[in-house]
């Protein structure tokens, strides 16, 4: 089940698109439960999380001829996390100067 913004969906997880990188093809993938790190997640529910990280990264492979790939997130504000919420934001590459944003 997908719609133009949603690139994998599970019931635990959803790869979605995500524009706050600058990075044409760029995703994030968020947990449905609230949660604020990965720390917080059930054993079942990080093996869930990571299917669908793999899953939105085989979609974007595809759909932007990505050679490489940026996975990251942020445990805390001083980490930098900016949204209530964990995510993991997920950044096609394809040249060295894309390293660099
Ligand atoms: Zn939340």
């Amino acid at each position: 089940m997908t719609d133009d913004a949603t690139l994998v969906s599970s019931p635990f997880a959803a790869g979605i698109v995500w524009s706050g990188s600058g990075v044409e093809g760029s995703a994030a993938v968020v947990p449905r439960r609230h949660v604020m790190s990965m720390f917080e997640l059930t054993d079942a529910e990080l093996k869930d999380l990571a299917s669908v990280t793999r899953a939105t990264v085989r979609v974007i492979e595809e759909r932007y001829a990505a050679r490489g790939m940026s996975i990251s997130w942020d445990a805390g504000v001083s980490a930098g996390q900016r949204e209530p919420h964990l995510v993991i934001h997920v950044v096609p590459r394809k040249m060295q100067s894309d390293d660099e944003r």
